[in-house]
């Protein structure tokens, strides 16, 4: 069923259902794999995986005990939505570049930052002006090559961080892996981990801490299949969506315990279509005249397309569901259409397709369009645009 009418969206325009039970649900799961004692960090970096940031963040905000996000803002969103809800705080952590006035605001709402390189002892006399002090995690560059101190640039970051107690105050470590989604057995992973063991050690002694160090490595590939590298918490993105990172994860689930979570997927993406049609035999459809109807066909042409993130790779190649019936996308995605085969669909007037998501008996997974699309699940949720409504069941 469509949504009821919201005048901030086009009657006709696609919306996405955010299942808020089946994400706690996933959440579920995870604490049941990860077992007492490790903290479950929620990722919702990349506007919640293209759920929707603030339509995941109440769900998220219950089921997890830290959240995780890439932009500052998002960081102070959280704050600003406890404070609205009025519902305790939960650890929040900005993983993404931040400039001096943001570390500052973050600061001052309690929000934690990952600390990746020197460059950043530029927020120090900021912190001090301001007499504030800023929680953050180390991050140690363990072998992915991206943002972290390197093992040889520990020592002079340990060294930066002892003068800058003041300002400062460091609350964990962490790292992430580069080779955990897309292979079957992990021993660059379990490279790392020492390297992560080490850098650990590097950062309590140079520091002389005594206090516990918050330390998190796993994401969801690692949390779900590498009991060493659960440490004090994890933070998983793809999985509480209800998404495995890859096939290769599930079948390195069941090979290691014999048993596969039953991940719910959490998206589902929807379009009523803008007019129905019969097309006789030997017809076109679409840019390029690259499909020609070989019998009279019935079809559905759908006001969304690639400006929506409907991928134009899934050109002649998608189906999606219409009464629980798939119906191939016929020639080219276009910007703003799609045309479908609902020759076999029932129903007159406007039907409603699943584009992803379940319909009846028949499913159209974000793996199964990321196959279709040569890439993978993470990119085909995450880049369905910002703009197409949102809608929590
Ligand atoms: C994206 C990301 C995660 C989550 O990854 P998933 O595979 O989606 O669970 C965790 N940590 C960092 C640093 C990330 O960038």
């Amino acid at each position: 069923m469509p949504p009821p009418p919201d005048p901030r969206f086009a009657a006709q325009a696609p919306w996405l259902e955010i299942d808020a039970q089946a994400l706690a649900h996933n959440a579920r799961l995870l604490r049941e794999v990860l077992g007492q004692g490790v903290r479950l960090g929620g990722v919702l970096k990349g506007n919640a995986y293209g759920h929707g940031f603030a339509q995941v963040l109440p769900a998220a905000h219950a089921a997890c005990d830290a959240l995780y996000v890439i932009d500052p803002r998002d960081g102070l969103a959280v704050r600003a939505w406890e404070e609205r809800e009025g519902v305790a705080r939960r650890q929040v952590l900005v993983l993404g570049a931040v400039e001096t006035e943001e570390a500052v605001e973050l600061a001052r709402a309690g929000v934690d930052l990952v600390l990746t390189d020197a460059g950043q002892a530029r927020f120090v006399s900021a912190l001090r002006s301001a007499a504030l002090r800023l929680r953050v995690h180390v991050h140690v560059d363990t072998g992915l090559g991206r943002e972290g101190f390197t093992l040889g640039e520990l020592t002079a970051g340990v060294e930066f961080l002892a003068q800058a107690r003041d300002a400062i105050e460091v609350a964990g470590v962490l790292s992430h892996f580069a080779n955990t989604e897309d292979v079957t057995e992990q021993t660059y992973a379990a490279q790392q981990l020492a390297a992560f063991d080490e850098g650990t050690r590097r950062v309590r002694e140079g520091l002389g801490l005594t206090a516990r160090l918050e330390r998190h490595v796993a994401a969801s590939a690692a949390a779900l299949l590498l009991p060493h590298a659960r440490y004090d918490a994890v933070r998983v993105g793809i999985a509480l969506y209800g998404l495995w990172p890859s096939s290769e994860t599930r079948l390195s689930m069941r090979a290691l315990t014999g048993h596969v979570p039953e991940l719910r997927p959490v998206l589902s993406w929807r379009c009523r279509s803008q007019l129905t049609k019969w097309l006789p035999a030997g017809s076109y459809v679409g840019y390029g005249c690259t499909y020609r109807c070989p019998v009279d066909t019935r079809i559905a042409v759908l006001p969304m397309g690639y400006f929506d993130g409907y991928p134009r790779l899934l050109s002649s190649r998608a189906h999606a569901l219409v009464e629980g019936q798939r119906c191939p996308v016929l020639g080219r995605v276009m910007m703003n259409h799609v045309v479908i085969d609902v020759t076999r669909a029932r129903g007159e007037g406007s039907l409603t397709a699943t584009l992803l998501g379940r319909d009846g008996e028949e499913q159209v997974s974000a793996d199964q369009l990321a196959v279709w699309a040569q890439t993978i699940n993470y990119e085909v949720v995450t880049r369905i645009s910002a703009h197409i409504r949102r809608v929590v069941i």
